[in-house]
């Protein structure tokens, strides 16, 4: 194969910085503060919410098994899946609506990859120094202090690793039993199978794939610049004021030719995706504002004003209401749609099937009998007893038990007699039943039929 195939030039898959590790230099600032608040409230989010209880279960727990989901006082079914579509909905037009304002600012502050990816660089840090001692380190040939690093690096990442796919895991596992059954090495092979998968995941994720899952996996990197508009606000250099660039010394008058960047390389350094954002818009950027950050410090250092690198938009939105209608208006629908829906909920549900066996009977007082399947389920966290009663239909009864009690998120199927003590007209009646909660005088009425024989008997 002639190896000239094999060039820089021809590779597909290929970073900005092809074939080098992007060493990140850590950077204090405003932006970084936000994302590492941020990102403590949104892990102690994910970590916490398995534990919070509900009427003495998870209050957020998806039960593959039983194909249901509870979510506190819900519980939610498979033909509930509107609710997950309506959700699915929201969650997709804030995304989008965001960006078209603010760009890929869910990239930069409050993806998961991100997240983990500058959690894993900070391990980094603490370990091998900073990002020069990173490279060095990396350059050498193996040696002990390079060994035992290495180890104690990848050590701390597996265990970071291990916890993320622990935590995930207990949102479809009973999480006490999930951590004490895992740490007494008493989990089933499935759980610590998926366990050591979701590990694998996040440590290959963010410790190896890194960057490269932003700028080659990650659907949404490719789709994001649709959504943007002139009014878009992202992080750009301001070529007018920065150019030309050159290197000086703090304490030196600056020369007519040059331009506030002092070229310090500062903001390559610090970026995540290992851009120069001086060459223009990419789409790689993630709107992390770390660039922003060291250019600022460095603008400080050297008495300049702030902002040569910034959130800014090409052009001042025109119409400010007008671009909010289309996305503003989807959004708020969705909401307006997951209300309604969770308004109109029932906290149970009611099939009723007729007796295949024969349409009606005749019983030994002489009434007509029909036989009618009901299969209630209760879709909440309590146990509730309903009671089935018999309506617009004279002188029908129900023979037997009325009352049927039903776990919580779980399915009854009960047989239900109902006979009528006098000659009826018709061979078919409409019959209604009225099924209620006793405990929340809650109701579901439901219409069949009741079948007589030809006209009547
Ligand atoms: S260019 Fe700046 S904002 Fe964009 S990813 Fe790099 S550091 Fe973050
Ligand atoms: S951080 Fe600012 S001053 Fe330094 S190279 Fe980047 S743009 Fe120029």
């Amino acid at each position: 194969m002639n190896s000239s195939y094999l060039s820089k030039e021809n590779l597909i898959c290929k970073t900005s910085v092809v074939d080098e590790n992007i060493y990140i230099r850590e950077q204090k600032g405003r932006f970084q503060r936000i994302r590492r608040y941020l990102s403590f409230t949104l892990m102690a989010i994910f970590i916490l919410i398995p534990f919070i209880e509900y009427h003495g279960s998870q209050a957020v727990y998806f039960n593959l098994e039983q194909q249901r989901v509870s979510l506190f006082s819900l519980t939610l079914f498979p033909q509930d899946l509107l609710l997950l579509c309506l959700v699915f909905i929201f969650s997709a037009f804030l995304l989008f609506y965001i960006t078209k304002i603010y760009g890929r600012i869910w990239c930069g502050f409050s993806c998961p990859q991100t997240i983990w990816m500058l959690l894993f660089n900070w391990v980094e840090r603490r370990i091998e120094g900073s990002h020069n001692h990173s490279k060095y380190l990396n350059a050498q040939k193996l040696n002990f202090n390079k060994l035992v690093k290495k180890l104690v690096k990848h050590c701390c990442w597996l265990i970071i690793s291990l916890f993320t796919a622990l935590v995930f895991i207990s949102y479809f596992v009973p999480v006490k039993e999930l951590y004490i059954n895992f740490f007494t090495l008493e989990s089933s092979s499935l759980v610590v199978s998926w366990v050591l998968f979701f590990m694998a995941c996040t440590y290959i994720n963010a410790g190896w794939i890194r960057e490269k899952m932003c700028l080659h996996m990650c659907p949404y990197s490719r789709i994001q610049s649709a959504m943007f508009d002139k009014s878009t606000k992202l992080v750009s250099y301001d070529f007018k004021r920065g150019e030309s660039r050159g290197k000086r010394k703090r304490t030196q008058e600056k020369a007519a030719a040059l331009g506030d960047c002092v070229d310090c390389n500062l903001c390559v350094q610090v970026c995540p995706v290992g851009i120069d954002i001086r060459d223009g818009l990419q789409y790689e950027c993630i709107n992390c504002g770390l660039c922003v950050d060291a250019c600022d410090m460095t603008m400080d250092k050297f008495n300049y004003e702030k902002g040569l690198i910034s959130f800014t938009h090409e052009q001042a939105p025109k119409n400010r209401w007008k671009r909010h209608i289309v996305y503003g208006a989807i959004v708020s629908l969705s909401i307006l749609s997951m209300l309604v829906w969770v308004l109109t909920w029932q906290s149970f549900e009611v099939n009723i099937i007729r007796d295949r066996q024969a349409l009606y009977r005749v019983n030994h007082e002489g009434h007509i009998e029909n036989t009618y399947v009901f299969k209630i389920r209760n879709k909440s966290s309590e146990t509730k007893t309903f009671k089935i009663a018999v309506a617009d239909l004279t002188h029908a009864r129900i023979m037997g038990q009325a009352k049927v009690q039903v776990l919580p998120g779980d399915m009854k199927t009960s047989s239900v007699t109902v006979a009528v003590e006098q000659p009826l007209v018709d061979g078919r009646n409409d019959i209604r039943f009225n099924i209620v909660d006793i405990v929340d005088n809650k109701q579901v009425i439901k219409n069949t039929s009741f079948y007589s024989g030809d006209g009547g008997w």
